[in-house]
């Protein structure tokens, strides 16, 4: 790790040099270890390939792909699961690059808005409305064996 080290002091010196880097989840600062978890999905994505790039292409490429995953607002602890959905929904020939990842990225962010969107029409179509409620008349509480109880509902 000594190589991905060095390299991440440099990019992370370049990226302060353009200022301050946040992300739209309000995550900030591309981390060392964000660029040392990126490396290890470069080199996975490039697991049984015969021609494996060296050791310094693979580092720019996690440089490279940290720098765009990070400005769409990949946190880094989802890293290995943005490589895994890219991974299971490849279908070209071609070894995994990071436009995979952000496309992966934005599919899993579509799926959590939508999932997000229709647990909360569910959790309104289940609310219990009381101002037409026959049992509370808009109360929203009832007598019940002479006790003052809320209302559930009709
Ligand atoms: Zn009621």
């Amino acid at each position: 790790m000594q190589r991905i080290d060095q390299l991440a002091d440099s990019v992370l010196e370049k990226r302060e040099s353009l200022g301050p880097l946040t992300t739209t989840s309000g995550e900030s600062g591309l981390s060392k270890s964000y660029l040392q978890r990126m490396f290890v999905i470069v080199s996975r994505s490039y697991a049984g390939t015969s021609h494996p790039p060296p050791e310094g292409v693979k580092q720019i490429k996690a440089a490279d792909w940290s720098e765009m995953l990070f400005a769409v607002g990949v946190p880094e602890r989802r890293l290995f699961e943005v490589y895994e959905r890219a991974l299971r929904d490849h279908t070209s020939h071609y070894a995994i690059n990071g436009y995979d990842l952000k496309a992966a990225w934005f599919r899993i962010r579509d799926e959590e808005a939508t999932a997000a969107y229709e647990a909360e029409m569910e959790r309104r179509r289940r609310a219990v409305h009381h101002y037409e409620c026959r049992r509370c008349g808009g109360q929203r509480w009832v007598f019940e064996d002479g006790m003052k109880r809320p209302c559930e509902g009709e």
